[in-house]
C-alpha cells in the first residue's frame, strides 16, 4: 500500500484543503467573481465591431447553390423548357412533384401539369440536378408563407411565372455557379 502524498494535500483532504475549499466558497459566494467575470466579457464585445444582422431590414449575402423556391424556366423566345421527361418527378425522394403531359401538334411533348407539393419538399435539390434542360430550378426566393394546406401546392402557372420574374437573377446564379459544375 502507498503512502499519503503529503506535497498535495488536497489529494488527502486535510484540514488545509478543507480551510482553503471554505474560504473558495465564501468568497464565490459574497463577491459574485463568475458574475463580474461575465461582464467583463459582455463589456469586451460592447465596443467591438458588430456580427448580428438586423433581419428583415439587413440581409447576408446567399450562395447562387441557395436552395429556396422552385421555378420553371424558359427559353429567351418564350418557349418553355421543359420537355416533359419526368426525370425531376422519378428522381425525388419526397415524391413531392407530380407531372402529366401531352404531345402537341408539332410533336413536341410538354407538360399539362406541374404541381410540387411545398409541404413534401425536402428542398434537396435533386430535381434541378436531374433536369437535362435547366428547366425547374430553385431560386433565393425563401420568404414566402402559405395560409392553407391547399397553397402548399405550386402550380405550373405559378412556377413559370416566378421563373419569368426572377429570370435575370436564376441566370446570374447559374452563371456564378458555373465553374462548380
Ligand atoms: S427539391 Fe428535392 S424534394 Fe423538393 S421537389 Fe426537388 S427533388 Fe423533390
Ligand atoms: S423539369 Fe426538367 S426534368 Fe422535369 S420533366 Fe421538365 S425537363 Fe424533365
Amino acid at each position: 500500500m502507498g503512502s499519503p502524498d503529503f506535497s498535495r494535500p488536497w489529494v488527502t483532504g486535510s484540514p488545509d484543503h478543507q480551510n482553503i475549499a471554505m474560504i473558495s466558497r465564501f468568497i464565490k459566494t459574497w463577491l459574485l467573481p463568475e458574475l463580474i467575470r461575465g461582464l467583463s466579457v459582455t463589456g469586451g464585445y460592447f465596443f467591438k465591431k458588430k456580427f448580428t444582422v438586423q433581419y428583415p431590414d439587413e440581409k447576408t449575402p446567399k450562395s447562387p447553390r441557395f436552395r429556396g423556391l422552385h421555378a420553371l424556366r424558359r427559353y429567351p423566345n418564350g418557349e418553355e423548357r421543359c420537355i416533359a421527361c419526368k426525370l425531376c418527378e422519378a428522381v425525388c425522394p419526397a415524391l413531392a412533384i407530380t407531372i402529366e403531359s401531352e404531345e402537341r401538334d408539332d410533336g413536341t411533348r410538354r407538360t399539362t401539369r406541374y404541381d410540387i407539393d411545398l409541404f413534401k419538399c425536402i428542398y434537396c435539390g435533386y430535381c434541378e440536378e436531374a433536369c437535362p434542360v435547366d428547366s425547374i430550378v430553385l431560386t433565393d426566393i425563401h420568404e414566402y408563407h402559405f395560409e392553407t394546406g391547399a397553397s402548399g401546392t405550386i402550380s405550373k402557372q405559378d412556377l413559370l411565372q416566378i421563373g419569368d420574374t426572377h429570370e435575370p437573377a436564376i441566370a446570374r446564379a447559374r452563371q456564378a455557379d458555373s465553374p462548380y459544375r
